[in-house]
């Protein structure tokens, strides 16, 4: 039987109209001020320009405003710094989003815990993962709140399955893995070094990839029934678990293009969105 479509793209389209009426309601009890997330692009890579560009629209299709710093490919972390400082002194922005990756020469690390955790609405700092980590309120990292959200949508079960996730990466893998964690899932996390790749995904319940290679987690390996969340996404429309093979013999899925990358820019909207509620609760 074929799996359920689990289906980011409508789901953000319906939390996206939710969300242009709680910015309407802002807006009025703020005279006229509108959520504001400031985007910081770095570099001349083509892909996070139509990313920053993505995030900027749909700021724009909720009513929410953005503000947009272009920085050249030689910026210097100290500089970088500089502009992260100013934000967040500013009253009139909510949140910031660095755009990942900055170029190699820059201390990214360095650059995402500057932003101060109030506006860390993209959940890149370690202090806002650490609370996370903790259970306390903070901004989750935005694709794997978004995934989350996704799942809870579904009512994918999650509660004591064993999920497999293969990547660790700060923005990504490991908050998922703690995410999943959390909400009582059995987490097995994989990277590469993992030995036995192909075993550990045949034992999973929920499998994720999120490896950054196309195709990279063959079908073969994923048992009958299993729930696949594939955060990849490469030319050709394919993403990094090869969802062909499985898509008639799983639990459910999440397609690639329409899985979790309309969840990521939604979920950057709601945390945005949540960040100027508070802040301005906070200076009434
Ligand atoms: P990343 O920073 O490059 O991390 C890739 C991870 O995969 C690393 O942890 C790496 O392990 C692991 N890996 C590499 N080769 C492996 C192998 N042979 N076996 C097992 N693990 C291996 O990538 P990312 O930023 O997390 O992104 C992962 C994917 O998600 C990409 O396809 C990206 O395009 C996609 N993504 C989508 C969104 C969205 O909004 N839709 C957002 C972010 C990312 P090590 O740690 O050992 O190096």
């Amino acid at each position: 039987m074929a799996g359920i479509v689990l289906d980011g793209k409508a789901l953000a389209k319906h939390i996206e109209a939710t969300l242009s009426e709680r910015v309407q309601c802002f807006k009025d009890l703020s005279r006229g001020v509108a959520p504001l997330l400031a985007t910081i692009l770095v570099g001349d890579d083509p892909a996070s320009a139509t990313y920053v560009r993505m995030k900027r629209n749909a700021c724009r299709r909720v009513g929410m405003g953005s503000s947009r710093i272009e920085l050249a490919h030689e910026t210097t972390t100290e500089e970088l710094l500089a502009h992260i400082e100013r934000l967040n002194r500013d009253p009139e922005v909510h949140g910031i989003l660095l755009q990942h990756p900055v170029p190699s020469h820059i201390d990214e690390r360095r650059c995402f815990d500057a932003i101060c955790v109030e506006k860390d609405v993209d959940g890149v700092t370690c202090h806002g993962f650490g609370r996370m980590v903790m259970g306390a309120e903070a901004y989750g990292s935005a694709t794997p709140a978004g995934i989350m959200r996704l799942l809870e949508h579904y009512n994918i079960p999650i509660v004591g399955k064993h999920a497999v996730v293969v990547g660790r990466s700060p923005i990504l893998g490991k908050p998922l893995a703690m995410m999943l964690l959390n909400a009582h899932a059995t987490v097995t996390i994989c990277h590469s070094r993992t030995q036995n790749l192909p075993a550990l995904v045949q034992a999973a319940e929920i499998v994720v990839g999120a490896v950054g290679r196309p195709e990279f987690i063959e079908g073969a390996w994923i048992a009958d029934g299993a729930v696949v969340i594939d955060a990849g996404y490469h030319p050709g429309g394919v993403g990094d678990v090869e969802l062909s093979a499985v898509v008639d013999r799983c639990m459910a899925y999440t397609p690639v293009p329409g899985g979790v990358g309309p969840m990521t820019i939604v979920t950057l909207l709601t945390q945005t969105l949540a960040a100027a509620e508070t802040m301005c609760l906070l200076t009434r």
